[in-house]
């Protein structure tokens, strides 16, 4: 259902107060002109299947915004596979202490994400264009982040290799998937040895629907122990084909 924008910025107020979250007139507004930018160049370019102004409350800020329960104030955040911007885009105006890089390989996409930081005029974020197994052999992108976050990209043993080579030693890699993750966690014993990350916590939060159903979300976040060796990431191609 398509809300005015006193009932979606309400709605809104109401359901980051769930997650005991409060932000200004302004960062409400800002989330507002996100969704219709989302919305309308939706039309054109795809960016998300979710269109309906409540369950884009629910199912993209809200649960983007749940993050920030785990991310420090000033940290530097990289999202890798952002799309259209979830939940990069959503931390950076939640937060504005917090400078956030967006990274996406559809370059429709981060021009979407540039107008985005154009219109609302958003100074704690850069949007690259690039795979993320590129990007993370550059110098000014390798080791540097304290958190790398990253939603509905690849399975864990994949998306840990593309990822992980961005955090610096101590920093956070956090992993946001819905349902069950025990079985990919499972998998990922060889990828935290190789990649020298520790398992940190799962955290698990229920996004509430209309019809009194919930989505069991999960972040998942890991340690980085030590630089990523030089070998990783490798090409994609092998990444999928032998996960670590
Ligand atoms: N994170 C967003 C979300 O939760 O709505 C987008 C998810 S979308 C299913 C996956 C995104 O990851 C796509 O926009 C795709 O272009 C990007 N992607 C996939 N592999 C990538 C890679 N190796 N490097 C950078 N981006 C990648």
């Amino acid at each position: 259902m398509k809300l005015s924008k006193d009932e979606f910025i309400n709605k809104l107020k109401e359901e980051l107060l769930r997650i005991d979250l409060v932000i200004s007139e302004e960062q409400l507004i800002q989330l507002y002109e996100y969704k219709e930018l989302l919305v309308s160049w939706n039309d054109k370019i795809n960016l998300t299947a979710i269109t309906d102004d409540e369950e884009i409350i629910k199912k993209h800020i809200v649960d983007s915004a749940y993050a920030l329960n785990h991310i420090n104030s000033e940290s530097k955040v990289i999202d890798v596979g952002t799309g259209a911007g979830i939940p990069g885009m959503i931390l950076a105006i939640c937060n504005k202490t917090i400078k956030v890089t967006l990274l996406d390989a559809l370059q429709k996409r981060t021009i979407f994400l540039q107008e985005v930081v154009n219109t609302l005029k958003l100074e704690n974020v850069d949007v690259v264009h690039g795979r993320a197994e590129e990007i993370a052999r550059k110098e000014e992108f390798r080791d540097k982040y304290d958190v790398v976050i990253s939603r509905a990209v690849a399975r864990l043993n994949v998306l840990m290799e593309l990822t992980a080579p961005f955090a610096k030693i101590k920093g956070s890699c956090m992993y946001m998937k819905a349902g069950k993750t025990e079985e990919e966690i499972s998998e990922v014993n060889k990828s935290m040895k190789e990649l020298e990350v520790r398992y940190k916590k799962t955290y698990e939060y229920c996004i509430e629907l209309n019809n009194e159903e919930s989505l069991a979300h999960t972040i998942i976040e890991f340690t980085k122990q030590n630089k990523t060796k030089e070998k990783y990431p490798r090409q994609f191609a092998k990444i999928k084909k032998n996960p670590l």
